[in-house]
């Protein structure tokens, strides 16, 4: 195996130093370090590869919108070097055979790991439980299941799955949103969507479920992961929930820690999402609680659709934002230029705890030697102007026309390159 070093990198402690690669594996940090094959990364900043938590692949049955080639490709552009892919496909993950072929197709495009996440009921439908410990079991080994794009709104069916799942080390991620409450809805409710005469789609939704969730995980002893909060709210329930002792993880979107419900006012249906678009203040609580880890990660939710559900009329349009080659920007502007955190608040957010969270020993150790070669390579310096179309074959990009700070500029994804001056490697395999 030949060695390669990557040479005056910066650590998110700030130590600039040179990383030497032996295959897959970061075998030596140190000063002055020299091989045949070496790559300069003067003034990047070197993180553990990025792991997100939420993803939409839409493989298998709605490939026009995604594949599991394209969304990897998408996620290694963002930094990433592995993904969770949401059960929601067509069929849904729900079953070994499934989550074993969205695994699969993830190994045979080589750009990410894959790790598919299960169905906690079957066909989504909220009414019985998925088969979770054959999945469990399966050769894709899933350890986080969701019902995500719906609510396992049921407290029975709630308190089963939480309990099944602690049996051998998973997590139930829920999509907190009471459907009673949500009937129609369209954006968030309040001054804006009462202007447009749009349905309003209340924060307590989502508030209730994590209220009563979090008090379900403490009865149980079981750990509990929401996605995706949206409101100030939301993030005050986990913040009691944590001083409480209560084993609870959460996530926020690039999207809802930059864009409010003031873009629905241009009718543009790739605004529109769930949970939806909230206020300023919703905004500035979420970046406090993702800087202070009340919220533990940022997730994307990558969802990719096909133009026809996107470019038409707002109600008829589908809920959804692509997201995976923006979400490192996103973050590194609501975190390290606002002046609320670090760099290495930022690698724990993209990387080390989305790893912990489910378990990928592959992934977010961090760069210290023994580990996997999972590394992102980012220019905090540069500048670029976001527009479509990506390596995603969906163009419903919330953040076109805006400049964001930040680039990707290498990806290492064990050990080998995908992603190279800012451009994708065309052949990992
Ligand atoms: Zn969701």
């Amino acid at each position: 195996m030949s060695d390669l070093v990557i040479k005056n990198a910066t650590l998110s402690n700030g130590d600039v130093v040179d990383i030497r690669l032996t295959g897959d594996r970061i075998v030596e940090i140190g000063e002055g370090l020299d091989a045949e094959a070496s790559i300069d990364a003067s003034g990047l900043i070197a993180l553990c590869g990025f792991v997100d938590l939420h993803t939409h692949l839409r493989e298998p049955g709605l490939e026009a919108a995604e594949t599991v080639l394209s969304g990897s490709r998408a996620a290694a552009m963002g930094g990433y070097t592995a993904v969770h892919a949401m059960a929601n496909t067509n069929p849904v993950a729900d079953n070994a055979a499934v989550v074993e072929q969205v695994y699969r197709l993830g190994q045979l495009a080589g750009y990410v790991d894959v790790y598919p996440i299960g169905a906690v009921t079957v066909g989504l439908r909220g009414e019985q439980l998925a088969e979770l410990g054959t999945m469990a079991k399966s050769e894709a080994n899933v350890r986080v299941f969701s019902d995500d794009g719906k609510c396992v709104s049921d407290p029975l069916l709630m308190k089963r799955a939480m309990e099944y799942v602690k049996q051998f080390g998973g997590v139930i991620a829920q999509h907190a949103q009471d459907p009673a409450l949500t009937v129609g809805a369209q954006m968030n409710d309040g001054t804006v969507s009462s202007e447009l005469g749009l349905t309003g789609w209340p924060g307590v939704a989502e508030e209730a479920i994590i209220a009563r969730d979090v008090l379900l995980a403490e009865s149980l002893g079981s750990r509990l992961h929401i996605c995706h909060l949206s409101t100030a709210r939301s993030v005050d329930i986990v913040r009691w929930a944590k001083q409480r002792g209560i084993n609870v993880t959460a996530e926020v979107t690039p999207h809802h820690l930059l864009l409010t419900d003031e873009l629905a006012r241009t009718y543009d249906p790739v605004y529109k999402v769930n949970p939806p678009l909230r206020t300023a203040t919703d905004v500035e609580a979420l970046r406090a609680g993702l800087a202070d880890g009340t919220i533990d990660i940022v997730a994307t939710d990558h969802a990719p659709h096909p133009s026809e559900l996107k470019e038409c009329e707002w109600d008829a349009a589908a809920f959804g934002m692509i997201g995976l080659e923006t979400a490192a920007s996103v973050a590194q502007l609501a975190l390290i230029e606002s002046g609320l955190a670090d760099w290495s608040r930022l690698e724990q957010v993209m990387s080390l705890k989305p790893a912990e969270i489910a378990g990928d020993s592959d992934h977010g150790a961090g760069i210290v030697v023994g580990a996997i070669a999972n590394i992102t390579l980012v220019d905090p310096k540069a500048k670029r102007q976001i527009s479509n179309p990506t390596q995603s074959k969906s163009s419903n990009n919330p953040f076109e026309g805006f400049t964001l700070p930040g680039r990707i500029v290498h990806t290492f994804f064990r050990g080998r390159l995908t992603v190279r001056d800012s451009r994708i490697v065309e052949q990992v395999n």
